[in-house]
């Protein structure tokens, strides 16, 4: 080797350190995914793990030798629990103990016994089998990001495989007791296969959590804040730009009196119950139904492969279910009711803006007609 091992080895300690460093502060300045703090504490285990075992190779010791072997297992374990919490979103806790408490059990006796070379042999198989479990979950989460996941579960798969062959050339020399760190070709290789997967993973998962970042805010530049549904935005995202067919409806709906409502029962209360009228109205419609907040204590709805008396009768049961819903505010219950306009598109295609517009005006002609009711565009006259 061009290097020696030691330096080699304190050079992956040092990028390591940068890299959980990195990690810590995404996770500060975000904190919106906790798998970062879990995966910063498990690199920087591994790290205390590199400066064990760089003193081990110098003055080997039964004590030094199960304290090396524990940072590298548990460290591992953690960045197990890491990839389980990247993917599921769950507590890292249980898989971390799970890993930690098997491969204690089965590599840390041999090593406080003296045995250090069987020690070493199953410290390496139960690595590689937690760096496998790693890039599993990495594979299995493969759906969110399929290039940079897939690539991150290789380089889990590679680390692991270095692992596998130290394992292997110790069980072929077949010595119980070594009496010093291990020392061959598989070593050197493993070593320089860490370097490079552990860059490539940093990088990989940091444009991973990026990406994460970015759905997550755009998400919510397209919600709602305080009914949780689409907002007007994304509504004319969404449609605002393809024709509207003979057989897609907009239903726009407008809420009754709510102006005396905030007056009477407060602000608060008003808010409670734009909520009801948003949990009526999702609790009405087919999956694929979209249902937006316009503004205010105006909504809308896009019904597609739909037909007029079906549209109605939506719309109707939403303005019953609405109707019968008793509101509970903090100054007393109260009840709502609400008016809807409907219109549907065309066989040439309608711009959505006109569609809407006509069924404002169905709208605004339920309202003159005494409210609490449901009209249709063409019959709105
Ligand atoms: P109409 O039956 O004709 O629709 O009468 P209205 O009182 O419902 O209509 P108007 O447009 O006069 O009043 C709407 C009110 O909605 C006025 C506004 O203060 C209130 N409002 C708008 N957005 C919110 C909101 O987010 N929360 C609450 N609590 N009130 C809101
Ligand atoms: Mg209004
Ligand atoms: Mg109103």
């Amino acid at each position: 080797m061009l290097l020696d091992y030691n330096s080699l080895l304190l050079a992956v300690g040092f990028s390591a350190a940068c890299l959980s460093l990195t990690l810590f502060g995404t996770w500060l300045a975000a904190r919106s995914d906790r798998f970062l703090l879990t995966w910063a504490i498990s690199v920087l285990v591994v790290v205390m793990e590199v400066f064990a075992y760089d003193a081990y190779i110098k003055a080997p010791g039964n004590a030094l030798g199960v304290l090396t072997l524990a940072l590298l297992l548990f460290g591992f374990s953690v960045m197990l629990g890491a990839a389980h919490q990247y993917r599921t979103r769950r507590s890292p806790v249980p898989l971390i103990a799970l890993g930690a408490g098997c491969s204690f059990a089965l590599a840390l006796p041999p090593m406080a016994l003296g045995y250090d070379g069987l020690g070493f042999m199953l410290e390496n198989a139960l690595a590689a089998l937690l760096l496998f479990g790693t890039a599993y979950q990495y594979w299995r989460g493969r759906a969110e990001a399929p290039v940079h996941l897939i690539g991150v579960a290789l380089l889990y798969s590679l680390t692991a495989i270095s692992f596998v062959l130290c394992a292997a050339v110790l069980a072929w020399d077949g010595k119980m007791v070594l009496g010093h760190a291990p020392s061959n070709w598989a070593e050197d290789l493993s070593l320089v296969i860490v370097i490079a997967s552990m860059t490539g993973i940093g990088a990989l998962s940091l444009a991973l959590n990026q990406g994460r970042l970015a759905r997550h805010h755009q998400r919510e530049a397209q919600t709602d804040a305080l009914t949780g549904l689409l907002n007007r935005r994304a509504l004319f995202d969404l449609h605002g730009r393809t024709p509207v067919s003979a057989f897609t409806a907009v239903v726009v709906f407008d809420l009754d009196g709510f102006k005396a409502i905030n007056d009477q029962f407060g602000h608060a209360a008003g808010d409670e119950v734009l909520r009801v009228f948003a949990e009526v109205l999702s609790a009405n419609l087919r999956p694929n139904d979209i249902a937006a907040r316009m503004g205010g204590e105006e909504f809308a709805l896009v019904l597609k492969r739909a037909l007029p008396e079906m549209v109605e009768a939506t719309a109707e049961r939403i303005r019953l279910a609405f109707a019968a819903r008793a509101v509970e505010t903090e100054s007393g219950e109260l009840r709502c009711t609400v008016s809807a306009g409907f219109a549907f598109g065309s066989n040439e295609g309608s711009s959505f803006d006109k569609v809407l517009s006509a069924a404002d005006k169905a709208l605004y002609a339920a309202k003159r007609g005494g409210r609490n009711r449901v009209l249709d565009f063409r019959r709105a006259g």
